[in-house]
């Protein structure tokens, strides 16, 4: 497979937290689109389309799919024809913390779970190690410092180059930090949802990410597609709202939501911009952001998204508007 040969000048790398490791701004996200529901043609396509624009890291899970798991297969076939070459080029990264397997030992962050997780993550994906391990979701049951010594020994054990945590709010992040540090592997990124719906970050968790020199990685930073202009005039048949297994509820479609959405199109418009190109450079524009990490359903979406690269910046009335169709 030929890339290419200019995709490293055309992206923007930022340096994760205070780590030696740099993230391209937009990455991208196998939750939908790369199950065993979805068509292989169509996401090889994206997968080469993020690869040749300079995307290096790809974010999995071990239940993404469906079925879940299946991303994980799918994902792996491919890096082992298309990419087998640039294994060392690539940012790889899963998470356990969701159920995944029946019983008491498939689900929520026990060491047992998580070790054994990622055993079945690396066996799907045909590695011996991925670059980033996540603990999905925080567990109000499992003793926190025993899910964060689970992290450290997945890296002792090489089979983590860095962990991150994701879904931890301000109090139990700063906790989980603390542990990290002191066992020697400190936290690389934490991976919240961030987007203009959905802002509880900005209530102190960025501040102390970046005190603590720690990355951040905002997940479903299109609110799952509708912000942008595709729900203006109904719900599309193959979109995520309108598909059985998509994640996005016809319900969160309000019409208080499309008058919002209908506002900030114009907002983008004005800038030249798609609305889903202002929605990722809105996040961006935050040096905090170490990248965005977003989803897509085709190479031209894709390819749509990452033209949010070429304006990044908001003068102040720009960003007042925003600011009074968001309140
Ligand atoms: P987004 O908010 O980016 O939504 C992606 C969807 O938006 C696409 O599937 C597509 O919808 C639509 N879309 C994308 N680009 C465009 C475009 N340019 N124009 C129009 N529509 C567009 O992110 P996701 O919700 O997919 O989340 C991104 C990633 O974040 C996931 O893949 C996963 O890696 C991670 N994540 C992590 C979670 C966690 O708990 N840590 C939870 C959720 C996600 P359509 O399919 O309708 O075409």
């Amino acid at each position: 497979m030929k890339f290419n040969p200019s995709r490293y000048t055309e992206m923007e790398y930022r340096r994760c937290g205070k780590s030696g490791l740099k993230l391209p701004a937009l990455s991208l996200g196998l939750w939908h689109n790369f199950g065993d529901v979805d068509d292989p043609k169509v996401y090889r396509k994206t997968l080469h389309t993020a690869f040749d624009a300079g995307i290096t890291h790809f974010d999995l899970a071990n239940n993404y799919g469906p079925a879940p798991g299946s991303a994980e297969t799918n994902f792996g076939k491919i890096l082992h024809t298309d990419f087998k070459n640039h294994r060392d080029e690539l940012i790889i990264s899963s998470k356990a913390g969701y159920t995944m397997w029946d019983g008491p030992y498939g689900d929520w962050g026990s060491k047992k779970y998580l070790v054994s997780s990622l055993d079945q993550s690396l066996k799907r994906m045909q590695l011996d190690y991925v670059d980033i391990f996540y603990h999905h979701r925080p567990d109000p049951e499992t003793p926190l410092e025993e899910t964060m010594t689970a992290l450290d020994l997945i890296v002792r054990q090489g089979k983590a180059l860095y962990v991150g945590i994701s879904n931890y709010r301000k109090e139990e992040a700063a906790k989980a930090f603390k542990i990290l540090k002191e066992l020697g592997t400190p936290c690389l990124i934490h991976q919240p949802k961030y987007s203009m719906f959905e802002r509880w970050v900005e209530d102190g968790l960025l501040d102390l990410l970046e005190k603590e020199g720690v990355g951040c990685i905002p997940f479903s930073p299109l609110a799952q597609g509708l912000l942008t202009n595709k729900y203006l005039k109904g719900i599309p048949k193959n979109s995520r709202a309108a598909k059985k297994h998509g994640f996005l509820q016809k319900a969160e479609i309000t019409p208080a939501r499309l008058q919002q959405v209908t506002a900030l199109n114009e907002v983008a418009k004005k800038r030249g911009q798609s609305l889903a190109q202002m929605a990722l450079a809105w996040l961006l524009q935050d040096k905090r952001i170490t990248s965005v990490l977003v989803g897509a359903s085709s190479s031209e979406q894709l390819l749509d998204s990452l033209k949010c690269l070429q304006n990044e910046k908001f003068s102040k009335e720009e960003l007042n508007a925003i600011e009074k169709i968001l309140k």
